[in-house]
């Protein structure tokens, strides 16, 4: 497949986006407390994402998903349906994943948010999952290739005695969510792709206490950890520049 480099215009439509997923990001995890159920945070992102003139949810339709969010729980993976009977209790983590579509261009950005008090098991993956993120992001400027980010987040993740879910990838993104390249989360550096200035990425990392196997739950969506581990997720867009990764789903401080 052909990767393709924006220009100044579509980045610019994809920074609008990424501001408005990194806003949604930092209400929903404001608003995250026991006895929400997720749909109710699903119903508090579409209703952000819809006040700004021009911005749609990426994810409502895509592949025929129904909502704004996916939202997944404690040893779900990625890709749970925000439902009003699944209810958020104390103690549980909960990864909140958002597109937005601002005049043909996406952006994505995903985070593992604590309800209530959780315990230090829980939040020191949470802490290694962004962890591993920000290795992976600083792995990406002109020049390098795709595996030296997937092998920047692994080294993170496998150094602390977690493991990294392989069969989902970071991607690129553009007009389409889901562009070329895939960036995986693990394997030898310096292979894969290389990267241009101008190239739009979404990197995330998908780590798990336990084993990395996965498997989809009959509801089709919804991706658990086999062995029933914690699992977290944290995600951004960004841009490759000569020097660096410039984050396009930043999210404002509380
Ligand atoms: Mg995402
Ligand atoms: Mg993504």
């Amino acid at each position: 497949g052909v990767i393709t480099v924006k220009s100044p215009r579509e980045l610019d439509l994809m920074a609008r986006a990424g501001r408005i997923v990194g806003a949604t990001l930092a209400l929903v995890a404001s608003r995250t407390r026991a006895g929400l159920s997720t749909a109710d945070l699903d119903a508090v992102a579409e209703e952000f994402i819809r006040a700004h003139e021009g911005a749609t949810p990426s994810f409502k339709g895509l592949y025929g998903f129904p909502a704004t969010l996916c939202t997944s729980i404690n040893e779900e993976v990625v890709h749970g349906i925000p439902s009003k009977t699944r209810v958020l209790r104390d103690g549980d983590i909960v990864s909140v994943d958002v597109g937005v579509c601002v005049g043909g261009f996406h952006a994505d950005s995903a985070i593992t948010v604590p309800v209530g008090a959780i315990r230090p098991e829980a939040a020191a993956l949470l802490r290694t999952t962004q962890e591993a993120l920000d290795a992976g992001l600083r792995a990406v400027r002109a020049g390098a290739q795709v595996g030296d980010i997937g092998h920047a987040v692994q080294q993170v993740a496998e150094g602390a005695g977690y493991s990294v879910v392989r069969e989902l990838v970071g991607h690129g993104i553009g007009s389409a969510f889901h562009e070329e390249p895939q960036v995986p989360n693990f394997g030898p550096p310096r292979k894969g792709a290389r990267l241009v200035a101008g190239m739009t990425l979404a990197i995330e990392p998908m780590i798990n206490r336990g084993r990395r196997d996965i498997r989809t739950l009959p509801d089709k969506w919804t991706v658990v950890t086999v062995d029933g581990s914690l699992s977290a997720h944290f995600e951004h867009t960004v841009v490759v520049t000569e020097d660096g990764a410039r984050l396009l789903t930043e999210r404002p401080a509380p």
